[in-house]
Parts: C-alpha cells; structure tokens; sequence
C-alpha cells in the first residue's frame, strides 16, 4: 500500500494555519464484553452501547475537558452506525473541518496506525501498546478487516479506537462522489457488523480530502482526521530514525501518524518499541481521539 506521505508538504500547509480544537481527547463509557472473538469470526452480538445520553456532551464545569472523571482511555461508543447515525438522541454531528492538532492543555498526543489490520504487524503494535496502557487509533482498510476481523476485535477490545480508512485506499479525490461514498460506507457498514459500533473518525488516504469527499465523511457519520507529525515510516528509513522524527517533533495535542499495514512495518514497531517509553518519560501521554 502507498503510504500516505506524499501529500505531506501540503498538510504541513494546511496545519499551520488550522488548529482544529473541535475534538476532545477521551471520553467516556466502558465497553464490557469478553474476550475476542475467534479471528475469521465476526461477532455480530456484542454488547449493545448504553444509552447515548449518558455521554457527556460537552466540557464539564471547570474548563477540563469532556468526560474527564471517567477513564479517558475507554472505549467511547455510539448508538448505532449507517448514514443517519448522527440524528438520534446524544448525537453530535461530525466535525467539518479536517484536525490535525488536537486541542488540549496536557501532554496528550494521539499515536494513529493507518493501513491495517496487518496479521503480524497490528499484534506487535498492541502488544507495545498494552505493555505501557496507553491507547491509540486505528485507521484501518476495509479489504484488510474483512480479512481479519479477529484483529478488529482485539483492537476495540484493548481499548483502542477503530476508524475508518476507505475499503480500498484510493484517492479518494480522483472518484465520483458515489464511489466515494461507497470507498467509506462500505468500510463503516463492516465495521459496524464487526463491532457493533460504526466508525465516527475517518482519514482519507495520503490525507488526500476534498469539499465533496469531506461531505461525504460527515454525511456517514464521521469527523475527517488529519495528523500533525508523520513519522515517514513509510520511507522505511530505518527504526532509529523513525524514533527520533516522533520525538523531535513531539508537541501537545500532536496527532502522529504511524502504519500497522501496507508492508514491511518492522521498523515502525522497533520504533515504537523505542519512543513510547521515552514519550511517557517525558510526560506524553497517548490516548485515543474520541469526536
Ligand atoms: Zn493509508
């Protein structure tokens, strides 16, 4: 799989001048349920989310942010998935606007994985992950998880968030709008028969979003998701430096993008291995983007 870098010098653009704060960082809700399901078997019975209401909407009093008296790192859930999603009661409607920063006034930042579930690759990156409790989010390929929905399950199961990443990564702003939205609703719809829960993030490939794509994201349901740092692990430039580009560039509220998929991620994992102690050392801490 291409990586998403080429349109990197463009984001940076693009970046420097939004500052996009509309997400907040951990939210609420803890999903129960056992353990994963057999990998090759989508569990169509997962535990139905609790009322949607019961998500705080909104900053509680104080200024901190959304749901901060639970535990920031659960697994927020939505009510139900498909292109009305948004109108029930709790709903917010998606974010317009592409983040690539994260608003927030603590050392958090948010580690994304793109181009998975990778059999191989996306076990290592929970391992590293679990062994230090941190959460991070997932934008995964539709043809990939309808390969390996077990992996979509140890991901929601750990906590982490699964986003939506197209069903084929195309760029997306070379396609007709139907094709568009069939690249994302395909991927959510199967999401949502995997997890029980649609998708309410969504990156396009190579961050490639125009007006009627990001139209479309909104319209099913999801907030289009930028970054801020690209650890150009794609290059395959080695895990040292793969390790420092994460490090040097580290800031608070800085959305990183990593990949679990779309070749060789041995580097990527060696990396991760590498940095993320020293992020928590240095006060970072990673969680999972939550709208
Ligand atoms: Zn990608």
């Amino acid at each position: 799989m291409a990586s998403d870098q080429r349109t990197t010098t463009r984001r940076r653009f693009g970046q420097a001048a939004v500052v996009v704060g509309v997400l907040a960082a951990g939210r609420a809700l803890v999903l129960a349920g056992g353990g994963a399901p057999e990998a090759g078997v989508p569990p169509r019975a997962r535990p139905r989310p609790p009322e949607p209401h019961a998500v705080p909407a909104g900053p509680p009093p104080g200024g901190g942010p959304a749901g901060a008296a639970h535990d920031p790192q659960s697994y927020r859930l939505r009510p139900m998935a498909g292109e009305t999603s948004r109108s029930g009661p709790g709903a917010s409607p998606p974010h317009p606007e592409v983040a690539f920063h994260l608003s927030t006034d603590r050392r958090e930042v948010f580690l994304t994985f793109d181009d998975g579930p990778h059999p191989f690759h996306t076990p290592d990156v929970l391992r590293i992950l679990r062994r230090h409790h941190v959460r991070a989010t997932f934008f995964v390929i539709g043809e990939n998880a309808i390969e390996f929905p077990g992996l979509l399950c140890d991901i929601a199961d750990e906590g982490h968030a699964v986003a939506n990443h197209t069903w084929t990564h195309p760029q997306l702003t070379t396609l007709p709008p139907g094709a568009v939205r069939s690249e994302l609703g395909r991927t959510s719809s199967l999401i949502e028969d995997i997890l029980g829960t649609a998708p309410d993030l969504a990156r396009a490939p190579y961050g490639e979003w125009d007006d009627p794509a990001l139209s479309i994201c909104n319209e099913l349901g999801m907030s289009p998701v930028g970054w801020a740092i690209d650890s150009q692990d794609w290059t395959v430039p080695g895990a040292g430096t793969i390790a420092h580009t994460v490090l040097s560039e580290m800031h608070p509220g800085a959305i990183v993008l990593s990949h679990d998929g779309g070749g060789d991620r041995r580097q990527t994992v060696e990396a991760l291995d590498w940095y993320l102690p020293r992020l928590l050392d240095e006060g970072y801490r990673p969680i999972r983007i939550a709208p």
